[in-house]
């Protein structure tokens, strides 16, 4: 008998007739004996339909408001999912995060898990339900709703295993598993086997949504394997485990891309010591992620300072920097949303020179021009003009060959 944790994407419960196969499934499971923790995200896309619903009231909603709402999107599914498992004969109970003790801190609509206490999970899970918790929220100590950040159920799942010492923990979504590339945007893109928590971690956080980035951190934190795999067949998906066998270390294991990276410049910022570490700490106090970042020399003394943020969070970023106006004296604030983040991503480009200038060559044959570039051990990134994203990704990914053979 194992404790198994299984996560149910938008996907996969969108409709009544989904929810009903995710009971069969989870029936399945429990009479072959097994302990299950079910979490589910909302049904659909009904996290963009509440977000829309709020944009039209207040462009920028205050934050308790935003978790407010939005947590209510598994709160439906939860009760459906146990809904139908009641009508199947099926002892089940539903739990919000906080019912479930998913203890976060404060930072709303990004929130971070601090502590999850199972008490209730373990007595639930003892007297024979089938326990289900919403993802994506969790309770702060003044006892107030947060969300963990869009895609955040899969780290709901993720954490649930890791306190639990779960045998397992499945995520079970609309792919096979994890490709080489979106699917949805490289056709030829191949389902890898295994790939490591390193690897999956720079994957998810450059823009692969098939996992939550926290999600794998905790996963490798907590040593817990995860299994992604499809809740519409029974195909086997990808584990992403830690990977020891040096001998298999692709050089690039996949495309990522980020349609949704903006670029902020500050024109003319004085060249004075202390001025970056002003304005990234007000951007880190405002709870925004500042990605890549540029500094250019001009003549005089100033500098223009361009950096990346989630477009999501422009309107927060203006808000932020403009607040500093005053005591740096910098010029002006330029914007541009129609950028992409396109990156390879490889455990073994490490030991591989000439990575990066193969991926500049490619883009420069395709015609796409690179406006910014980072780099860590197992990756490159680069930001490039928007409508041209699908086309970088493509010729990457056949420049890397990932195609199916
Ligand atoms: P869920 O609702 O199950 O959480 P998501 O939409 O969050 O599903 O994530 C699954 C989606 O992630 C897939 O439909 C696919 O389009 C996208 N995706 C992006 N990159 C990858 C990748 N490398 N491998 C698999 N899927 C990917
Ligand atoms: N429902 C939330 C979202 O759409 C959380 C999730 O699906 O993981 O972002
Ligand atoms: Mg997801």
């Amino acid at each position: 008998m194992a404790l198994i944790v299984q996560k149910y994407g938008g996907t996969s419960v969108g409709t009544v007739a989904r929810i009903k196969r995710v009971a069969k499934r989870l029936a399945m499971l429990k009479d072959r004996g097994d302990d299950l923790v079910v979490v589910v995200s909302a049904m659909g896309h009904t996290t963009d339909k509440l977000l829309d619903l709020a944009h039209k009231l207040n462009p920028l909603p205050a934050e308790r408001d935003y978790d407010m709402l939005l947590s209510t999107g598994e709160q439906v599914s939860i009760a459906l999912l146990s809904m139908a498992l009641h009508a199947m004969g099926y002892k089940s109970i539903a739990l919000t995060g906080a019912q479930a003790g998913i203890q976060t801190d404060s930072t709303h609509a990004k929130a971070t898990i601090t502590n999850i206490n199972t008490r209730s999970l373990r007595k639930y899970l003892k007297e024979g339900n089938i326990v289900i918790v919403a993802g994506f929220q969790g309770v702060d100590k003044e006892n107030q709703i947060t969300t963990l950040g869009r895609g955040g159920s899969d780290t709901t799942a993720v954490a649930l295993a890791a306190a639990l010492k779960a045998d397992w923990c499945a995520i079970l979504t609309d792919v096979d598993g994890v490709y080489t590339c979106d699917p949805r945007m490289v056709p030829e893109a191949q389902k890898l086997d295994e790939i490591s928590y390193d690897e999956m971690l720079e994957l998810a956080s450059l823009g692969a949504k098939v996992l939550h980035p926290r999600s794998v951190q905790v996963a490798k934190e907590y040593g817990v394997t995860l299994h992604v795999r499809s809740s519409f067949n029974m195909k086997p998906g990808t584990l992403v485990k830690e990977v020891k066998d040096l001998e298999n270390i692709r050089i690039v294991s996949g495309v990522a891309c980020d349609k949704d990276a903006a670029k902020v410049t500050l024109m003319a910022v004085p060249d004075k010591p202390g001025v970056a570490a002003t304005i990234f700490s007000a951007l880190g106090d405002a709870a925004i992620n500042v990605d890549m970042i540029i500094q250019n020399i001009n003549r005089g003394q100033t500098n223009d300072i361009t950096f990346t943020v989630d477009e999501s969070d422009l309107d927060k970023t203006v808000d932020a920097v403009k607040k500093l106006k005053k005591t740096l004296n910098f010029k002006g604030v330029v914007t541009d949303n129609n950028t992409a983040k396109v990156s390879i991503v490889g455990a073994g480009m490490f030991s591989h020179p000439g990575t990066a200038a193969r991926m500049f060559r490619c883009l420069g044959d395709a015609g796409v021009n690179i406006q910014m570039i980072s780099t860590s051990e197992i990756k490159v990134s680069c930001l490039i003009e928007r409508k041209l994203a699908a086309k970088a990704v493509k010729a990457l990914h056949k420049e890397f060959e990932l195609e199916q053979s």
